[in-house]
């Protein structure tokens, strides 16, 4: 089925939705960050693979996710319409975001996805399970230094 729009005008659409979101998740979890005193967290950290945070004292990389850009496999995300345009895309970015995720660990690093529905304020105490886990892992390879 063609789509309505050319690839031109797709891409130019899907570059505006893509960075929107990806603003606004980036912020919702700033505030879950604020809301329970997690420090030590930047954003935008210079580092290869841009990362959408990191911790770089406990060198942990935090990836946000768009559900629907990297395939999370809940009910966020099944469009009816496009199914292979938007299916290789998302092989695209779940292959690449394999590589980077390897790339840190080949480094020492810890990387930690969070899904954009996991953002939800009914998921948040699954989310913070979730950062403390990875804490935890962190605390025991460096050190007890580091709660939320
Ligand atoms: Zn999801």
């Amino acid at each position: 089925m063609a789509d309505v729009f050319d690839a031109e005008k797709r891409s130019d659409i899907m570059r505006r939705v893509k960075s929107k979101k990806n603003k606004s998740t980036e912020l919702r979890l700033i505030e879950i960050f604020k809301n329970h005193g997690i420090t030590g967290w930047r954003r935008n950290y210079p580092v290869k693979g841009h990362p959408d945070f990191v911790f770089p004292k406990k060198k942990i990389a935090v990836f946000v996710d768009g559900c629907f850009w990297h395939g999370h496999d809940c009910r966020n995300t099944r469009p009816a319409d496009h199914q292979d345009y938007w299916q290789k895309k998302r092989e695209r970015n779940m292959k690449h975001d394999q590589e980077v995720t390897a790339m840190f660990e080949a480094r020492g690093w810890t990387v930690l996805r969070i899904w954009e529905c996991e953002l939800k304020k009914k998921s948040e105490s699954a989310l913070l399970d979730k950062l403390e886990n990875c804490y935890e892992r962190e605390n025991q390879k460096y050190g007890k230094d580091f709660e939320i």
